[in-house]
């Protein structure tokens, strides 16, 4: 606390943590005598830098890039990046340290990593963006590699953005390898990676229903928040399991429509042309749209997916969310509850399922990526999603044994990080102090 005072997300993120590895710290002297607490909370190597662009009116802008390595204990580095104007190193050092769990849940060798830019791509012309990108690959080219460090996208950072930091990479690297994931389909990308975080969300939630609740999507109305990509595939595959999604949102507002979501119109409008939810609803007359997008959560549900930022709910909004009827909520943005909202979601015996568990899908199927991109084929779409899905349900699984191992029965919360520090703790004390 006192090194990272500054950095409110990365002391929530670390505390949620600690917390529930105390009783996996008392069975393990080994932890403690080997310092992995103290090790694990510290990246490897902190790399900020200056990207400097030039706009479309000629004018020079400067912006602030991070690649966070935070632990390469059981694989390279791996995680994604994020252009946004609230980027700043505890954002990108909170998200590295959730993905070092993350990663090794989904079981695949990989190591957690982050990075990002303060660059707003609102209002930017696809020129701006691509030598915006170009100028950030230019700096970090030198700490990534496909055996080093393999980032991926997150927040404002999707295909079109992915095509051109891997083009400008091989261009100065002269080297045609698996250095990012998320690709464009026609060089080296996944079938699959597009819907897999969404998808993964859903997959978990279906099996954490079927298992502590012998329930499922069936019937249900699910609140969402956000309209990107976890959003969208999260929308589309509750529907397909039977589920009524009723609100999409942005940062400006949400739309409600109570004859279910027509994702189809979403895509339209967030992949196609940029535009903003508000737009659904002008389009689609059963629904209406509300300024600001916390409201989004007074919506009565009994499912909530928040697939939009980070603490987008905090106590007053997950108290609506239980007024509302809500019974289960499943994290496909990473840390969007606060730790008051979690404290709601137990207190009244809700079904919490998260993010670092639920939204890990993403990073799975880029995890397969590079796997294919290492054999130089691909895998089919089927493939694919039946490998998500069962990595989906195997997190449920190694969860609840965890939990249930150290006296936490049922919590998926503890289970999740106690599952993914144990792999973790022990390839460190493996490897000796470093
Ligand atoms: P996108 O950029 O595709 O979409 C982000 C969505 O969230 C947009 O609707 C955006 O609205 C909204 N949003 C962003 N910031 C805010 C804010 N401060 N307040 C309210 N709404 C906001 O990103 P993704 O869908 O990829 O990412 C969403 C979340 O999921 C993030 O937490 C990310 O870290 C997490 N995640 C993503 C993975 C992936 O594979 N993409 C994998 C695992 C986790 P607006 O357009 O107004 O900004």
């Amino acid at each position: 606390e006192k090194r990272d005072g500054d950095q409110p997300e990365f002391l929530q993120a670390v505390y949620e943590v600690l917390d529930t590895l105390q009783p996996v710290i008392a069975k393990h002297p080994e932890y403690e005598k080997n310092g992995v607490l103290e090790r694990l909370v510290e990246p490897e190597r902190v790399v900020k830098f200056r990207v400097a662009w030039v706009d479309d009116a000629g004018k020079v802008q400067v912006n602030r890039g991070y690649r966070i390595q935070f632990n390469s204990a059981i694989g390279p580095y791996k995680g994604g990046l994020r252009f946004h104007p609230t980027v700043n190193e505890g954002v990108i050092k909170f998200l590295g340290f959730e993905q070092i769990l993350k990663n090794s849940l989904t079981t695949l060798p990989m190591g957690g990593g982050k990075g990002g830019s303060d660059f707003d791509p609102k209002g930017k012309s696809d020129a701006e963006v691509m030598r915006f990108c170009q100028a950030f690959m230019t700096e970090l080219c030198r700490h990534i590699g496909q055996f080093t460090d393999v980032p991926a996208g997150d927040i404002n950072v999707g295909a079109r953005e992915i095509g051109y930091l891997f083009g400008q990479y091989k261009r100065i690297r002269d080297e045609y390898s698996g250095v990012l994931t998320g690709k464009g389909l026609e060089f080296g990308g996944s079938l699959a990676r597009t819907e897999a975080t969404g998808y993964g969300v859903c997959y978990y939630t279906a099996e954490a229903l079927r298992v502590l609740k012998n329930d499922s999507f069936e019937g249900k109305t699910v609140v969402i928040s956000g309209s990107g990509n976890v959003a969208i595939y999260a929308a589309q595959k509750a529907e397909e399991l039977g589920a009524k999604v009723v609100t999409v949102s942005d940062s400006n507002g949400y739309v409600y429509d109570p004859n279910g979501i027509d994702v189809t119109v979403v895509k339209q409008i967030k992949e196609v042309e940029r535009g903003r939810i508000k737009e659904y609803a002008e389009r689609v007359p059963s629904a209406e749209y509300h300024e600001g997008c916390s409201g989004v959560w007074t919506v009565p549900c009994d499912i909530a997916l928040p697939c939009a930022t980070q603490n987008e709910i905090n106590e007053e909004s997950a108290k609506a969310l239980v007024a509302g009827g809500c019974k289960v909520v499943v994290e496909g943005a990473n840390m969007p509850s606060t730790p008051e909202a979690i404290e709601v979601y137990k207190s009244n015996g809700l079904l919490y399922g998260p993010a670092k568990a639920a939204n890990a899908g993403g990073v799975a199927v880029s995890g397969l990526e590079m796997s294919q991109n290492s054999y130089r084929l691909s895998w089919t779409f089927d493939e694919v999603d039946a490998k998500l899905k069962s990595i989906m349900e195997s997190i449920v699984a190694e969860s609840l044994k965890a939990a249930k191992e150290y006296g936490e029965e049922g919590d998926l919360m503890a289970g999740a990080n106690i599952a993914g520090f144990v792999k973790v703790a022990n390839a460190m004390v493996a490897q000796g102090v470093l």
